[in-house]
């Protein structure tokens, strides 16, 4: 089979967006990464043909070809409701038997791939690199032989939580109930590093940053988190945090989520929520009043009422304007310039996220990153680090060639 790497001409972007020639040039001789995508729920529950062109989401096999996506860390993403349910690694084993199903049913498209050298070798044979790994710490189950196992089955990264704080970290978006990583977090991190799993320290909180930094001794990674400087989400890394990334050796991979990359989008979208919160807290005031006077104050009458104001406002939430390609390399520029062209990348969380950024509205649109770094001046070998390149390094680092 000839490698679309190898002769550019093949591909014709599906976008129909136009790209200098040089452009698509560096771009389809680059080894392209991106190390968060949480597609394949859209396989395992939906039952979406990703082999086809869905006309949905951000990723399929087609428009992976398009954009040259060589390599994708696929997510196997757990959400926090599953820990009530103790199902956590049901779920999580799930997800894992749909990426390797997916790949068995598309063997000239699509391998499962373990090693950096995997990944070179995959592409190389024109076909797509998945690399299976792990969103949310509880998946663990607060067991290092279940972590253990997951490495056996081919888990390359955990992201140390999720949204949620778990039982050994505390997350950015949730209360701190560990003051940042347990000592069980700490053997977690030290056990990781020993497989040599990386550590995803993405949508843990400040704290447990530090405490990461300071246990591991491997380059870490964020798979998916953007600059605070820039957008102030505490989704997002402070300078400081992301020198420290530098001086280990890790990289910070740039998540395309309106909010992360757009303090305006943040805003405006925390604003639009807010007033949801007031306007649900306001039908269940007159409710209460309805209910001592005897009148409609029904759950049914809440339960309709404030479902209303949900949709409305998810609606609303929709509507507010995204944030531009041109505002990810923002990102990556602020990344460079503050811990260097060699600590940045791209982790888009596609699937994961609302609407993609206006010229990145699906994976297919990779290119555009590449036009956008050549139009500010950087050289083609750091475009080859930030498209890929310094993700296959800490990669290397963690796991051996
Ligand atoms: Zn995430």
């Amino acid at each position: 089979m000839v490698s679309w790497m190898e002769d550019p001409k093949i591909v014709v972007p599906r976008s129909k967006e136009v790209y200098s020639q040089r452009a698509l040039d560096l771009h389809f001789s680059s080894l392209v990464v991106d190390t968060h995508a949480d597609t394949i729920s859209r396989y395992v529950d939906d039952g979406e043909d990703l082999a086809s062109e869905t006309g949905r989401g951000h990723l399929d096999l087609p428009r992976i070809r398009d954009g040259n996506l060589g390599v994708q860390w696929w997510s196997c993403f757990v959400a926090a409701s599953h820990v009530p349910q103790m199902n956590t690694i049901d779920r999580c084993l799930e997800l894992l038997d749909g990426l390797k199903r997916l790949t068995a049913e598309n063997p000239d498209d699509i391998e499962i791939a373990l090693t950096a050298a995997d990944c070179r070798r995959i592409v190389a044979e024109g076909k797509h690199a998945a690399v299976p790994c792990i969103e949310g710490g509880h998946c663990i189950n607060e067991s290092l032989p279940v972590l253990r196992t997951y490495w056996e089955l081919g888990m390359r990264y955990i992201t140390l939580t999720h949204f949620n704080t778990n039982t050994w970290a505390d997350a950015s978006t949730d209360a701190a109930r560990n003051n940042g990583l347990s000592l069980f977090g700490r053997d977690v991190i030290q056990e990781m590093n020993r497989l040599g799993m990386v550590v995803d320290i993405s949508h843990v909180s400040d704290k447990t940053f530090w405490d990461s930094i300071e246990v591991a001794t491997k380059p870490i990674m964020a798979s998916h988190s953007s600059a605070w400087e820039l957008a102030k989400h505490p989704r997002n890394m402070k300078d400081d945090m992301l020198r420290a990334v530098a001086t280990n050796g890790g990289v910070v991979n740039v998540n395309f989520a309106a909010s992360f990359l757009s303090e305006r989008h943040r805003i405006e979208s925390e604003k639009n929520s807010e007033e949801m919160w007031e306007e649900v807290e306001e039908v269940e005031k007159f409710a209460r009043r309805s209910a001592i006077a005897h009148y409609s104050g029904t759950p049914e009458y809440v339960q309709q009422q404030t479902a209303e104001i949900r949709q409305r406002r998810r609606r609303m939430a929709r509507e507010i304007e995204l944030p531009t390609l041109s505002e990810v390399v923002d990102h990556i520029d602020h990344i460079a310039k503050v811990a260097g062209v060699d600590h940045v990348g791209l982790g888009s969380d596609y699937d994961g996220i609302g609407g993609g950024p206006i010229g990145l509205e699906d994976c297919s649109k990779f290119p555009g990153i590449t036009e956008e770094l050549l139009n500010r001046e950087y050289s083609e070998a750091d475009i080859k680090k930030i498209l890929g390149e310094n993700t296959m390094r800490v990669m290397e680092a963690n796991i051996g060639e």
